[in-house]
C-alpha cells in the first residue's frame, strides 16, 4: 500500500534535499544586477565562502555544476600534453582524469580502486620516481560520492611535499565541501572545486574553484586561458558582471546567501562537520545491524576511512533495486543509485545504493529514511540483522 503523502524525502548525494529557507531566499523578482543589495553582497559571499573552504586564498565562482569547476581548474593550470597523475578511490578523480584526457592531458591513473582510500606513501613512493617532475598535477576527491571513502587529504599533501615534488594539488571537494572537515590553507591544498548543489543545500548551477598563490603561480606561466574559464578577472573583477563572465547567477546566489547564513553564521562549521559526523555514524549503525544477517555491508570496512557525507551500501544481487523502488514508490523516501561502482554488464551491477547523508540533514530525516529502509526490508522479505534503528538512536543519543 502506497504510504507516500507530501514532500519526498531525497536521500542522495547530491542534488541534496534544500532547505525551506533556501528555496524562499530564492523566491523573488529578478534583482537589478547593476547595483543594489545583489551587488553589494558580493563582498560578504566571496568571504563567506572562504571560510567553509579555511582559507584565505581567492575563489572564481562558475555559472555551472561540478564538471564545470573540473575544466575551469585544469584550464588554468595545465595545458594539452601536461602530465596529471589521478589518485582514483572509486568514480571522480577518474571523472576528473577523464574530462582531463577530453582537453589533451597525459593523465596517468593511480588506482586503489572502489573498496578503499588512497595510500598517501603509495603516492610519494610514485612522485619520488618521478624525478624530472613530469607530473604537473596530482588530482583527488576528497569525499568520493561513488565508493563512499574519505581520503586523507593532509596525508597525501604531505606525501607530495615529503618528496620535494612541486606539482600542484588538486582536490574535489564536491560533495564534501561543508559536510566534512576541510582545511586547504593548512593541509596545502593548491586548487579545490567545489559545487552548490551538495553540502552547501542550493539546487545545482554554480561551482566554484578555489586557488591559492601557487595555484595563482601556475595560471601566470600559462600563456593562453579562454577567456570564460580564465579565473583572473573572476578573482579579481572590476565590475560585478566580472565575477561571472557575464550576468550573474542571480536566484542561485541569494540561496547561498541564505545556506551560508544558516551553515556558518547560525550553526557554526564546527557543528555542520559535527552534525554529519554524527548522522553518518548513525547510519554506519544501522547498517551495521541490518548486516548481522543477510548480505548487507558498508562498502567501505573501516570507520576512519568512510564519508561522513554518503554511504554506500552492498545488498545481495537485486536487493538493492528492490528496496530503492520500494522506499520510493511506497514510503516516499529516495535512495541513491549505486552510481559508478560496476557496470551495467558486470553481476556487481545491482547490489549497490547510496543513501546521502550531506546538506540539510537532521535528526529525522536519517531516522525516517533509516526507518523506511527497515521496513522496505521486511515488506520484501529481504534477510537482516534486528534492531537497527535502537542502535543508530543510541548513536543519535551520544551525540
Ligand atoms: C557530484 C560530484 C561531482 C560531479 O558534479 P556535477 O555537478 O554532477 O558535475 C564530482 N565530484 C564529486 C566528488 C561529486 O560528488
Amino acid at each position: 500500500m502506497p504510504l507516500h503523502f507530501g514532500h519526498t524525502l531525497l536521500s542522495i548525494p547530491g542534488p541534496s534535499a534544500m532547505p525551506e529557507r533556501v528555496l524562499n531566499a530564492m523566491h523573488r523578482a529578478s534583482p537589478n544586477i547593476y547595483a543594489g543589495e545583489l551587488v553589494d553582497m558580493m563582498d560578504g559571499l566571496v568571504a563567506d565562502l572562504k571560510t567553509v573552504a579555511c582559507t584565505t586564498g581567492d575563489v572564481a565562482i562558475y555559472i555551472g555544476n561540478g564538471h564545470a569547476a573540473w575544466e575551469a581548474a585544469l584550464s588554468n593550470v595545465v595545458v594539452a600534453g601536461d602530465r596529471v597523475l589521478v589518485l582514483g578511490s572509486g568514480a571522480f578523480a577518474i571523472g576528473w582524469g577523464e574530462l582531463g584526457s577530453s582537453l589533451g592531458l597525459d593523465v596517468e591513473v593511480l588506482d586503489f580502486g572502489k573498496h578503499t582510500h588512497v595510500e598517501a606513501d603509495v603516492v610519494a613512493k610514485r612522485m619520488a620516481q618521478d624525478k624530472d617532475h613530469q607530473i604537473k598535477a596530482v588530482l583527488v576527491v576528497q569525499s568520493d560520492t561513488a565508493s563512499a571513502v574519505r581520503n586523507d587529504i593532509q596525508a597525501i599533501g604531505q606525501a607530495i611535499k615529503s618528496v620535494d615534488h612541486p606539482a600542484l594539488f588538486m582536490v574535489d571537494c564536491i560533495a564534501s565541501l561543508a559536510t566534512e572537515e576541510f582545511r586547504m590553507d593548512d593541509w596545502g591544498v593548491d586548487v579545490m572545486v567545489a559545487a552548490c548543489q551538495k553540502g552547501l543545500m542550493v539546487p545545482a548551477g554554480i561551482s566554484f574553484v578555489y586557488i591559492n598563490p601557487r595555484g595563482r603561480a601556475a595560471r601566470a606561466r600559462i600563456a593562453r586561458v579562454s577567456q570564460y574559464w580564465d579565473w583572473e578577472l573572476r578573482i579579481s573583477p572590476k565590475r560585478f558582471r566580472d565575477y561571472f563572465c557575464g550576468t550573474a547567477p542571480t536566484h542561485h546566489l541569494y540561496g547561498l546567501r541564505e545556506a551560508l547564513n544558516m551553515l556558518i553564521h547560525e550553526e557554526g562549521l564546527q557543528a555542520t562537520w559535527a552534525r554529519h559526523r554524527v548522522l553518518a555514524r548513525a547510519v554506519w549503525a544501522a547498517v551495521d545491524a541490518w548486516g548481522a544477517q543477510g548480505r548487507m555491508h558498508l562498502n567501505i570496512d573501516d570507520p576512519k576511512r568512510r564519508s561522513y557525507a554518503v554511504s554506500a551500501i552492498t545488498t545481495a544481487d537485486g536487493d538493492a533495486d528492490i528496496l530503492r523502488n520500494w522506499c520510493e514508490q511506497v514510503a516516499g523516501v529516495t535512495l541513491g543509485i549505486g552510481l559508478g561502482m560496476a557496470a551495467p554488464s558486470d553481476p556487481a551491477y545491482n547490489t549497490y545504493f547510496r543513501i546521502g547523508h550531506m546538506g540539510h540533514m537532521n535528526v529525522p530525516m536519517v531516522m525516517g529514511t533509516l526507518g523506511a529502509i527497515d521496513a522496505g526490508l521486511k515488506a520484501n522479505n529481504i534477510a537482516h540483522g534486528p534492531g537497527a534503528l535502537a542502535v543508530a538512536a543510541a548513536v543519535i543519543a551520544q551525540g
